[in-house]
């Protein structure tokens, strides 16, 4: 009997003794307010789907449209034959929406990260690296064999004193954060980055997944928050979240969307996004550049629902978006919190590490302008009586 794989077992007994074993839900519905999971329908706090367009009428018929005119699958990397119309298309749009100067899309955000971090530094190189950066960021870097400095969360200080301790110890230089961060809602202060950026004479790149459809006018992201136009070299952008579809863009300067073109390696060595796609995140930002109305229910729903939180007793975090973290703390308790939700008919999902640090658990809420009033005010019943069962509020 061969025991290499009894490994595996042992692992997984550890992920499940400390309360880290993922247990996946299945979905039977689609994305919106309520969905059925696992059988049941339950309201929905878990979902990137901020603006409510992963099911809007107008996106799946544009899908629907492009499948008729296209068929379904892209049949080449973009570089060989993959490339269609509606590509060239979007990132004419997305470089027009943003305000620069011209878009890349990738299948992801994630691999937007794998092929643009490493197609802009190698191993003579440096990258400022905020300590708290996405997943996909940091494999994005080790990727490209640069060396990695950590800075503080969120510090131009600390940024500034570690680019000082490092000067003349590379060729080029990169600093690189999310715009929003995932896991507790807050967002840099990019105007300070991007000055200290320019007093080093060092490449800014923000990935602003979160923000994107968020943040800024109409959801144009952090780079139109802080009227920064022109000053990050390199905004990353995802169509799996607020765009509600699927995909990755990079927008910023000509020179460098181009270079992505020769250099971005996901870009030619994985197939095209679908067409189907592709046309439904156009028809995203059609919705998007007619009326603000859903980025503002948005941050309305954020503003009603936190406010309400921080009322009963909750330590929402750091959140300064519709992302709003519960901070408990334990792991287990955590995941005790959501399943007692969910039996209350509230889906919120429990974090605990490595996706967030350890003893830094939480009830990641994920509010939407899907939801309606009598939503959120379900959703703070179910809350309060949780909260109060298990200990965390009186
Ligand atoms: C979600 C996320 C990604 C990945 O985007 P996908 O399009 O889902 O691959 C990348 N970066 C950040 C900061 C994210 O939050």
């Amino acid at each position: 009997m061969s025991t290499k794989l009894n490994w595996i077992d042992e692992e997984l007994q550890n992920l499940k003794d400390s309360g880290l074993y993922n247990k996946i839900r299945t979905l039977s519905s689609p994305q919106g307010a309520w969905l059925v999971v696992d059988g049941r329908r339950v309201l929905n706090f878990c979902s990137n789907n901020y603006l409510g367009l992963a099911n809007h009428p107008r996106l799946v018929s544009a899908a629907q449209q492009a499948m008729e005119d296209y068929g379904v699958g892209p049949g080449a990397v973009r570089t060989i034959a993959g490339t269609m119309d509606p590509h060239l298309q979007l990132e004419q749009r997305m470089a027009e929406f943003k305000h620069v100067e011209a878009a890349i899309t990738f299948q992801s955000g994630f691999t937007a990260n794998l092929g643009t971090i490493p197609a802009l530094v190698g191993k003579e190189d440096m990258i400022f690296s905020d300590e708290l950066n996405h997943a996909s960021i940091i494999d994005g870097c080790r990727l490209s064999g640069a060396v990695i400095k950590r800075y503080e969360h969120a510090d131009p200080v600390s940024l500034e004193a570690v680019i000082r301790e490092n000067e003349g110890q590379y060729r080029r230089g990169l600093i690189v954060t999310d715009g929003v961060f995932s896991m507790d809602g807050d967002f840099p202060p990019l105007d300070q980055l991007a000055d200290v950026a320019e007093n080093y004479d060092l490449m800014l790149m923000v990935d602003d997944a979160h923000g994107e459809g968020v943040l800024g006018e109409g959801g144009r992201g952090i780079v139109d928050h802080f009227k920064l136009h022109g000053r990050v070299d390199v905004e990353v952008g995802t169509f799996s979240k607020a765009f509600g579809v699927m995909g990755g863009v990079v927008a910023g300067k000509r020179r460098i969307i181009e270079w992505l073109r020769q250099r971005g390696r996901p870009f030619l060595f994985s197939s095209a996004v679908t067409v189907p796609d592709v046309a439904a995140t156009i028809a995203a930002i059609d919705v998007l550049e007619e009326s603000t109305e859903l980025v503002d229910r948005l941050w309305k729903n954020a503003e009603v629902f936190k406010g309400e939180m921080q009322a009963l007793g909750f330590d929402t975090g750091k959140s300064m978006t519709p992302i709003t973290p519960v901070m408990l703390g334990d792991a287990k308790l955590a995941r005790e919190f959501s399943r007692q939700l969910y039996e209350a008919g509230v889906f919120a999902m429990a974090l605990g590490f490595p996706t967030v640090p350890r003893g830094m658990a939480r009830i990641r809420v994920m509010i939407s302008a899907a939801h309606s009033e009598e939503d959120l005010e379900q959703a703070l019943a179910a809350f309060e009586s949780v909260g109060k069962n298990l200990g965390v509020i009186d």
